[in-house]
């Protein structure tokens, strides 16, 4: 199917590893121009090298910490200098957290602010007036199941992607006018290379998977992680005109873990 995309280009914060390669390769399929975040620099070049050379688009690395004002400055110029702007913006840079409430303490939850929340809020300030001009866009915002449905162990995680399910919704309200469609993507287990390596860590080289297997049964409904590719296909389609009427919502791709309505 063609998705009417080609020579869009989309901005993936995270676009290096993980679900965010997934959906930079998705795009690039349907020939979408890229600008890929991440903090290492090797990762990203290589990333970009890598996706460039296989779907023949242009692909562009930018080294920079999204957590931080000036690392959201960089993919703005950045993005200025390569493109011009951006029709695509995919808040996907994120990690889990591990903590409780009595003993987190206010550095751990700013940082996670910055990251989860104040990050898509720069780049939405910074990319949607270049957005405008190019005749409109989309922004999708990766938050987590976690966002509605809390982990116990990672309270400062939970909250944070709450809230930027709340400042989706609310830049989709402002940005409507605009031709610019605002959604969530609530993921559930997704079999990323940071799960295998953590799962290693507990369990060995040669109980990763049942640990893996425990973690999926115990999430229940499919009792089985997604494929980055899996999740991908959602966001490539959420991208395009196909969705033209979908905005200000919040979708779960999630194996059917969610447990309420
Ligand atoms: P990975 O850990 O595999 O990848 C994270 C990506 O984000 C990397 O490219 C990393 O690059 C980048 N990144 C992290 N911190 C920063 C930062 N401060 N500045 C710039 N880039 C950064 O993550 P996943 O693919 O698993 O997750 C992607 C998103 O999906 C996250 O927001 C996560 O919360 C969400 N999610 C994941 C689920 C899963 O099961 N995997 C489930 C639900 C939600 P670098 O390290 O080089 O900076």
């Amino acid at each position: 199917m063609d998705l009417k995309l080609r020579d869009k280009v989309a901005v993936i914060t995270g676009g290096t590893v993980g679900i965010g390669l997934a959906v930079a390769e998705g795009l690039a399929a349907e020939g979408v121009n890229l600008v890929l975040v991440g903090r290492d620099t090797l990762r990203g070049d290589d990333a970009a090298a890598r996706i460039a050379d296989s779907f023949g688009i242009i692909a562009t690395a930018i080294s920079a910490d999204v957590a931080t004002a000036e690392g959201c400055e960089a993919v703005i110029k950045g993005t200025a200098r390569a493109f011009g702007g951006a029709d695509i913006l995919i808040n996907n840079a994120g990690t889990g957290s591990n903590e409780t409430i009595a003993e987190a303490d206010d550095a751990k939850w700013q940082y996670y602010w910055d990251l989860h929340v104040m990050a898509a809020v720069r780049l939405a300030r910074g990319l949607i007036p270049a957005m405008k001009k190019r005749g409109g866009g989309v922004v999708l915002h990766n938050a987590s199941i976690c966002a509605v449905q809390p982990l116990w162990y990672e309270p400062i995680y939970n909250t944070t992607k709450a809230a930027l399910m709340m400042f989706s919704k609310t830049l989709a309200n402002e940005v409507v006018g605009d031709n610019i469609r605002v959604n969530t993507i609530n993921p559930g287990l997704v079999l990323t290379p940071d799960w295998i390596k953590t799962a290693k860590q507990i369990a060995g080289e040669d109980g990763w998977q049942k640990h893996l297997q425990g973690v999926a049964d115990e999430a229940g409904g499919m009792k089985r992680f997604a494929t980055p590719e899996e999740l991908a296909n959602f966001f490539v389609f959420m991208c395009s005109d196909k969705a033209s009427y979908s905005t200000g919502s919040t979708y779960f791709v999630d194996g059917g873990w969610l447990k309420t309505v």
